[in-house]
């Protein structure tokens, strides 16, 4: 049979696997696990592929998730519900939605699969939520020697901390049981303002409102801020505005602007000015599940950073002294959100009420210059990287950010002696050696 090619969403990842599995449920899924382990084969694992780094690179066996779908069962009194690791959020929205539950934050986009989410520290916006893996209340782990463990707060509490943002290096979350809330309507509204008033307003944004984030264009002094409140008022049918500004303005006008800022970089400047002034003030109300994601058509490359809270303003205005001095060639916002602190070893809001700001580049682009520029600023604010998107720490930088690094370490090392979920990428990232 011919090889397949594997690629993330972004493309700048590609490889081809031995053989690309796709178990439909979990004794298959534990089958191909114990197989791979009696034959010194390495596995990586993918959700939906939609992280930048080569999270997912391997040469030999690929376990994709995209068929291990649905809802296992749902506790309506705990309000919880067990899902399978490959369910895309989209999915399980509209499956939480016909029990009367709902995930309480998400982010900007609802393509991937609710195992990959977690691994890798996803989040959205706003004060009072945590990353995703907050929502986990605990999970089944397959790990290299083929067993199913039982990970929650009473049950392996510290392998239930770590494996809460694993990178799918101590095993293979099988099912996933998460603490919902009761269906919501959110209200969105979206606008223009100035960067000073937008600063300004910042602590209030950000304590007034549910969710509330910003867009800064590169040049510009307009910024689009993003609010979002529970409401009562009845959800709203997608309209033609919303269709103007989501998929017209946002993905279609964007990404004709984008491609003259490939073709003629100069323009970038002008470009991010004008997009800022298109902004127009829009509302949606509807379930909460359909009001965070939006499409996300145009393709780009990303940086994104954690910093502690606080430090968000001076870090702000590094980026912005930087870009203006550099003069780099970009169009895409930044995106400033905000999470709250918490406890799992490698998530980068560890320790930490956080703010996160990521930066994009417009594929085909170069990219590298704007973000090792930026970085160094991130650096200097103990910033942690996005686990899914594009960075330059090694491990001994990394073992200084996060304060659980070394028992992490211990933890994959027992439950993974011989190294079968690392790929090289990995193996460097977290500096060990696999046995094979
Ligand atoms: C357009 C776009 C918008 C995005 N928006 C946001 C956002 O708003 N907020 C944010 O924080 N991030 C965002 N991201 C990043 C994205 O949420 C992460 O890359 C996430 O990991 C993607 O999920 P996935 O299913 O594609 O995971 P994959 O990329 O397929 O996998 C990610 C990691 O999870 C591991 N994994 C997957 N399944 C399992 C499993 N069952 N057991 C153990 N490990 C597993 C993989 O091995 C890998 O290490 C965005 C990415 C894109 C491309």
């Amino acid at each position: 049979m011919a090889q397949k090619i594997w690629q993330n969403w972004g493309g700048n990842i590609q490889c081809i696997p031995q053989k690309i599995r796709y178990p439909k449920d979990e004794t298959t899924l534990l089958r191909i696990i114990q197989k791979c382990a009696r034959k010194n084969q390495k596995i990586r694992v993918v959700g939906t592929g939609h992280s930048w780094t080569p999270l997912c690179e391997t040469d030999q066996i690929l376990i994709s998730l995209e068929r291990y779908q649905g809802i296992e069962s749902v506790d309506t009194e705990k309000m919880q519900a067990t899902v399978y690791a490959g369910t895309k959020l989209k999915y399980l929205g509209e499956e939480l939605f016909k029990h009367g539950l709902a995930m309480e934050n998400l982010g900007d986009i609802d393509e991937q699969s609710i195992a990959g989410a977690i691994s890798t520290g996803t989040h959205g916006t706003g004060l009072k939520f945590g990353i995703i893996p907050t929502q986990v209340v605990g999970f089944t782990l397959i790990t290299a020697d083929g067993q199913l463990l039982e990970c929650s707060n009473e049950k392996q509490p510290e392998i239930f901390k770590a494996a809460q943002v694993s990178l799918g290096v101590l095993g293979v979350i099988s099912k996933i049981t998460l603490q919902c809330v009761p269906s919501y309507k959110l209200k969105f509204l979206s606008r223009s303002e100035p960067l000073e008033d937008c600063m300004k307003n910042l602590a209030h944004y950000n304590s007034e409102n549910r969710n509330f984030e910003f867009y800064w264009f590169p040049y510009a002094d307009l910024v689009q801020t993003k609010f979002s409140n529970i409401t009562d008022e009845p959800p709203q049918e997608a309209n033609f505005f919303n269709y103007w500004s989501d998929v017209i303005l946002e993905n279609g006008v964007f990404g004709a602007v984008s491609e003259l800022t490939r073709w003629i970089p100069s323009t970038s400047s002008s470009v991010a000015k004008f997009t800022s002034q298109a902004v127009a003030t829009s509302t949606k109300t509807n379930w909460s599940h359909r009001v965070y994601a939006m499409p996300r058509l145009v393709k780009f490359n990303e940086m994104e950073y954690n910093i502690p809270l606080e430090q968000f303003e001076d870090v702000f205005w590094e980026i912005k002294e930087c870009v203006e001095k550099e003069q780099f060639q970009v169009h895409f916002p930044t995106e400033n959100r905000v999470v709250k602190g918490d406890d799992i070893y490698l998530s980068p809001a560890y320790g930490r009420d956080s703010a996160h700001i990521s930066l994009h580049v417009y594929k085909g682009k170069p990219y590298k210059q704007y973000f090792k520029a930026i970085e160094a600023i991130f650096r200097n604010h103990n910033g942690r990287p996005h686990w899914a998107k594009m960075h330059h720490l090694t491990a001994n930088e990394l073992a200084d950010l996060y304060p659980m690094w070394d028992k992490f370490l211990q933890i994959r090392q027992e439950l993974d002696p011989k190294g079968i979920f690392l790929n090289g990428y990995l193996q460097q990232l977290f500096g060990v050696k696999a046995v094979y």
